[in-house]
């Protein structure tokens, strides 16, 4: 067969020639744009002509500090295209890992966000590789700014060459993208992803099985461009020629609910506390959601009442995945075998709140101190991922030893794989509650807290026990009008009937929220330290 390279910038040439009248709709801070894949593939290659012009050149990195929008979507094509490295800062983290970030990827130039300016103004004298920013702006004039050399990305690409050419020697093996963890384990670290890991990603989305992303989709990821790359759905949907819908910066439930019924979204992806907000906005106003063929969950554990409620209340397929900044990030789903079709109602949310099975071309193990554990849907081991997509490193950094061994990465997720194959996240490893030698799972106690009606989110972390060594405690927030109505005591009665007593936690706390990482999900290493303020330890 033909060697032909694999490349970000080829995908973008098919949706110019293939698909130039569909549209992405994008949301930024003055206005809703609409523009066709023939625009979008214009203005990247005068954006690409612009980059050369400014001196990028091949393995050059190129930072974004930006939401959901199209000119987001320009520079994902615009910097692997030719040939240099689109790394996406998540604007969530505290100045200080955006600083390491910054300098740890050595980026050349930064496209910054309007509203994201005062935070680069902030720190600007700690970049140390930084030679031009760019600010992308509805507006004529250019923000009054402490920051040399700032340019408008409009005003940039309106001088650019329309018709400059995608580079032609790629190396498909070579970077195209980056990306550092959001950090709810420690400092940041550097994944690459090469043109191939990145071209081959977005066809396993659009397999059947998996995201089934297609040409008739309307695509809105919530899930932001700045994590792992919208989990990939940018360039699948541009290559597919979907309908992209950008719902841009500081986007409400509210607008994720209007651009649904408005735009006829089909497909949707982002984490649960996401889909927990917008359930709430269901709830309150009346929307046509009837679009919608797939919700795409994932970054944490879906809650099984999270999916029946979707399902059964507003007739929304919803889809449970997994993966991890490392594996770009799709590694398995959860959908129903079709000999499966014929169990119970519940038997089927029970599968489905799994985190499903493997992606074709991606292989799995799973291992214990004892060696790889049986798929018997019991024994627990740490789930271990290898493929084409998968990292085979971190970026620069010495940490890569301990995750990247023998060809494999450790996830630091410990799993149970049953018959079918279907992986169930038990716990990270290190959120692993051990009471008097045994495990106890963290998140399959939030699940079940959560499935009970009073309860809006749960959180469950250890607290260290002279006894037992440690023993967990919920963390709770409850719905509106129900706090002060639920006692301790009918939390662990609804559990108690699921769960051995030793399971149950040995205290209730209530929440006005549960802090949370810069991408939605508990962050556990900030509640451990309220609990433990509130029982003074
Ligand atoms: P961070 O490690 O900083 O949280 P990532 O976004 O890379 O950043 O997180 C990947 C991790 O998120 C996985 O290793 C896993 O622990 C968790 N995760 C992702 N998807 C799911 C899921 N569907 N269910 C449970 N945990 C998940």
């Amino acid at each position: 067969m033909m060697q032909i390279p694999l490349s970000v910038g080829s995908m973008m040439e098919h949706a110019e020639q293939f698909f130039p009248k569909k549209e992405v709709i994008s949301q930024t801070h003055d206005k809703l744009h609409r523009l066709n894949y023939g625009e979008i593939g214009q203005r990247t290659r005068r954006l690409m002509s612009i980059l050369n012009e400014m001196g990028i050149r091949q393995g050059n990195r190129v930072g974004t500090l930006a939401w959901n929008h199209h000119r987001h979507l320009e520079i994902y094509f615009a910097a692997p295209g030719m040939g240099a490295v689109l790394h996406t800062i998540n604007i969530r983290l505290s100045p200080e890992d955006i600083i390491y970030i910054i300098n740890h990827a050595e980026d050349k130039i930064l496209f910054i966000d309007e509203d994201i300016l005062p935070l680069i103004e902030h720190i600007h004298t700690h970049l140390t590789t930084v030679e031009a920013f760019v600010v992308m702006t509805d507006k004529a004039d250019l923000p009054e700014s402490s920051i040399q050399p700032l340019y408008s990305y409009e005003e940039l690409i309106s001088t650019g060459d329309p018709l400059y050419a995608f580079a032609a020697n790629i190396d498909e093996n070579q970077p195209a993208g980056m990306c550092y963890t959001s950090a709810t384990t420690g400092k940041p670290k550097g994944v690459i992803y090469t043109h191939r890991g990145i071209v081959l990603h977005s066809f396993a989305l659009g397999l059947a099985d998996t995201a089934a992303i297609s040409e008739s989709d309307v695509s809105m990821p919530v899930v932001p461009q700045f994590h792992v790359n919208a989990w990939g759905t940018p360039f699948a949907c541009t290559w597919f020629g979907s309908t992209q819908v950008m719902p841009g910066p500081r986007f409400t439930p509210k607008r994720l609910a209007e651009f649904i019924e408005r735009f006829k979204v089909t497909i949707t992806a982002g984490v649960p506390t996401i889909w927990l907000g917008l359930l709430r906005e269901l709830e309150q106003g009346n929307y046509d959601t009837s679009s919608l063929r797939a919700v795409l969950c994932g970054g944490s554990a879906a809650p099984i009442g999270l999916i029946r409620a979707f399902e059964e209340k507003h007739n929304i397929p919803f889809y449970h995945a997994y993966g991890a900044t490392e594996t770009t990030p799709l590694a398995t789903i959860s959908r129903l075998k079709s000999y499966q079709q014929t169990i119970t109602q519940e038997e089927k949310f029970e599968e489905r709140a799994r985190q499903g099975i493997l992606v074709p071309g991606l292989q799995m193990k799973v291992i214990s101190d004892q060696g790889e554990v049986e798929w018997n849907g019991k024994d627990m081991g740490e789930l271990l991922l290898r493929g084409p997509w998968i990292a085979n490193e971190y970026y620069k950094d010495e940490r890569s030893n301990d995750a990247f061994k023998d060809g494999w990465f450790h996830t630091g997720d410990v799993v149970t794989v049953d018959e079918e194959g279907t992986i169930k996240i038990v716990d990270r490893t290190k959120d692993l509650i051990k009471s008097g030698g045994e495990w106890i799972s963290s998140v399959e106690l939030e699940n079940a807290i959560m499935a009970y009606e009073p309860v809006f989110e749960a959180c469950v972390v250890a607290i260290p026990d002279d006894k037992w060594q440690e023993r967990p405690i919920a963390c709770v927030v409850l719905h509106e009008g129900f706090e002060g109505k639920v006692k301790k005591e009918d939390i662990l009665a609804f559990l108690a009937a699921q769960f051995p007593k030793w399971w149950l936690p040995d205290d209730v706390l209530y929440f006005d929220e549960i802090p949370k990482s810069s991408v939605g999900k508990f962050l556990k290493r900030e509640l451990r330290e309220q609990v433990r303020e509130r029982f003074s330890i």
